[in-house]
């Protein structure tokens, strides 16, 4: 985007149906992000949103967490993780000394919520990939902790089990990245409560070492 484009969209009159269109790609910037997902009619699930959730946070953090997909109070509230898991979520945060807005940033594979809660489909995630690309890329974080089963499997591009990833650490374009439970998981399966916590001291030590 050129500086007089970038220029005419933080004015807020910026030809949008340019962007609708973009192919999101190495040059996306965060005005065209922003406008993009609220605008997207890729898949199907732009049909029943009540409204795109992009992510929140700091955007140039240096911890990523990604979920699956926004629920029934993220669709309405548009922040990702607001609900009971969102709370699990920002205590086990505050445990290891972060919270959400200081140099994290926390975002899902899919904007949109899908009907019912359903588990995400593979062309809605094909068609909503781009957008957490260049998300990823425009943060810039120094590590990435997949948060279930479908974030990490759809990340590491495997249909392995959350059990058998837990403990090592990956790479997702070229991040680090690091597995753990789901806080709605959590919530419903409280004795994996302490294995969540030893992931995240690992995620901690291991962002730790990073620095160095
Ligand atoms: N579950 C997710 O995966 N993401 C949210 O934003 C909320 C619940």
């Amino acid at each position: 985007m050129s500086r007089r484009s970038e220029i005419l969209a933080e004015m807020g009159i910026a030809p949008v149906w340019r962007l609708r269109g973009k192919k999101q790609d190495s040059s996306t910037t965060w005005i065209e992000l922003k406008q993009a997902v609220p605008a997207c009619t890729a898949c199907g699930l732009h049909k029943s949103r009540m409204q795109t959730v992009l992510g929140v946070g700091d955007e140039r953090a240096d911890w990523m967490l990604i979920g699956e997909a926004p629920g029934a109070e993220e669709d309405r509230l548009g922040e990702p993780f607001v609900g009971q898991a969102g709370r699990l979520l920002d205590n086990m945060l505050a445990a290891i000394g972060l919270s959400r807005g200081e140099n994290v940033y926390i975002a899902n594979v899919l904007k949109c919520r899908p009907p019912g809660n359903r588990n995400p489909e593979p062309e809605e995630v094909e068609k909503c990939s781009p957008h957490l690309r260049a998300q990823i890329r425009l943060i810039g974080p120094k590590l990435i902790i997949a948060m279930g089963r479908f974030a990490a499997q759809t990340l590491l591009g495997t249909d392995a089990s959350i059990a058998s990833l837990r403990g090592r650490v990956h790479a997702h374009a070229g991040v680090p990245l690091i597995v753990t439970y789901h806080p709605a998981y959590l919530l419903r399966n409280l004795p994996d409560k302490a294995k969540a916590w030893e992931d995240l001291v690992f995620a901690k030590r291991t962002m730790a070492g990073l620095r160095t």
